[in-house]
């Protein structure tokens, strides 16, 4: 049997706006539990909400990013649930009034982009469970997070294949990251995933039943969540059954999906306007003010990096898909115009050394200036791009300059032929065999003074150089 793969989107993105969406409280992570709170967000009776203009104006930003159509007029709705992290029982949410809808992202399209409140984080104790004792089950709960602020950016179901879902996460990480909205990091939580995927047989006309993925906590975890489901699905439709349409945990130990709930137990939001907060109306002036506070995106300045720097379209895509290394990659060329080594540097070894070490583009430390200084020595042949490799790796262990290291090591390589004339003297002394052997036309054997040369100077001489001296002195 053929199948086809359909995938959906929900990613919900936290703003990082300094206070919360509906009063003053901080959003800063990280603070002592229930220290950033106050009677709006902790849902106490007689409190009124008071939208926060700044959270408005991000999801507008990243609207007009996404092509999307923009509300002129907006509306919160509640949407009514008990949990004990969520103070009100109900959350602020949007409904049939988003602030924007029918969008674009390259190729997929986005149904609908609206604001909501996050809830507060639960934490639930452990305790050992020993033979005296049987310690009481409980859970904390802490509200800093409620009130943040949420942009949910729903996609259609456009996305056919798990590393498309994948790519689809990665380009709007970017463009958040770019319009500077929003931290986008997935272990903090201010980037969240929720996945629905269907499978069918290629020639049917209808979608397959739709299940829905939740707790995947990384971009990989989504697609391996993706793909563990369509397999499951193909599975399930192979033996001749039905899919069930349900709610699914992803477990990221074990690598499978797990049951969650069944549509029998679906929730019914009741949702109804909020009736605290007024409808907001969002003008064509306020729309063209935001646009001109637009940044560059990723796209654009893909584009004036070919023509601008006259690197290939690859770099130029590797090199603006993170807004850092973009940044990074323009201030190197302020010390040292040559775009093409700059961007073989950072792609190659750059790149290399944050994969192994896994580290960001946020914490790579190492100056612009520093590393094109770096890059200066090897363009000079002061060190050959071996060495320089090498000494990139040491600037970035021990915190020294570029020339430090190349002084202390002895690094600088021999470029002077009068120095290398002497070494290659007793070179060709010691081997006269292979010399007859150039001298009858074996080139080889050159190869193998040059390395003879190399090992005597331990590897400081430049080789092109050396060579060349070798022709001459044994050309005669
Ligand atoms: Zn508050």
């Amino acid at each position: 049997m053929k199948f086809k793969t359909v995938i959906g989107l929900e990613v919900h993105l936290q703003l990082n706006t300094k206070s919360k969406i509906f009063c003053a409280c901080s959003t800063k992570f990280g603070a002592p539990p229930n220290s950033q709170t106050c009677a709006v967000c902790l849902g106490l009776p007689g409190s009124l909400p008071v939208l926060n203009a700044e959270v408005l104006n991000k999801a507008i930003k990243l609207c007009l990013a996404l092509n999307c159509e923009i509300a002129d007029e907006t509306r919160f709705d509640r949407k009514n649930y008990f949990y004990p992290d969520l103070p009100k029982g109900y959350q602020i949410s949007q409904y049939d009034k988003p602030v924007g809808f029918d969008g674009r992202l390259d190729e997929i399209g986005i149904t609908r982009i609206h604001l909501e409140e996050d809830a507060g984080k639960l934490i639930h104790n452990s305790p050992k469970v020993t033979e005296n004792s049987s310690p009481s089950l409980f859970s904390l709960v802490d509200y800093n997070r409620a009130g943040t602020p949420l942009l949910e950016i729903v996609s259609e179901p456009d996305i056919n294949s798990p590393e498309q879902a994948y790519d689809y996460l990665l380009v709007l990480k970017s463009i958040s990251k770019y319009l500077e909205i929003s931290d986008c990091n997935m272990e903090e939580g201010s980037l969240r995933c929720d996945a629905n995927i269907s499978i069918n047989t290629v020639d049917s006309k209808e979608l397959g039943t739709k299940v829905e993925l939740k707790n995947m906590n990384s971009f990989r975890g989504v697609q391996k969540a993706l793909e563990y489901e369509r397999k499951r699905q193909e599975e399930v439709l192979e033996r001749g059954e039905r899919v069930i349409q349900e709610t699914r945990l992803w477990d990221a130990a074990q690598e499978i999906t797990l049951t969650m709930r069944s549509k029998e137990e679906a929730n019914d939001y009741r949702y109804f306007p909020e009736p605290d907060l007024p409808h907001f109306f969002i003008s064509e002036e306020m729309i063209e003010r935001i646009k001109v506070e637009m940044p560059e995106l990723p796209k654009q300045r893909q584009k004036r990096f070919i023509s601008q720097y006259g690197i290939p379209e690859y770099d130029a895509s590797v090199l603006t898909s993170e807004k850092k290394m973009a940044d990074y990659f323009e201030q190197c060329l302020k010390f040292f115009n040559k775009p093409k080594i700059v961007s073989n540097w950072l792609m190659r070894d750059v790149l290399n050394f944050l994969k192994i070490e896994k580290i960001d583009w946020e914490d790579f430390s190492l100056a612009p200036q520093d590393f094109t200084d770096l890059l200066k020595t090897v363009e000079v042949k002061e060190i050959s791009i071996n060495m320089g490799r090498e000494v990139f790796l040491e600037m970035l262990k021990t915190n020294k300059k570029a020339g430090d290291i190349i002084a202390e090591k002895g690094l600088a390589q021999v470029n002077d032929e009068r120095e290398l004339a002497a070494i290659i003297d007793k070179v060709i002394q010691a081997n006269s065999k292979s010399v007859k052997d150039f001298q009858s036309g074996k080139e080889k054997a050159l190869m193998f003074l040059v390395g003879q040369v190399m090992r005597e100077t331990k590897g400081k001489a430049n080789a092109a150089v050396v060579q060349k001296l070798l022709r001459e002195r044994l050309r005669c």
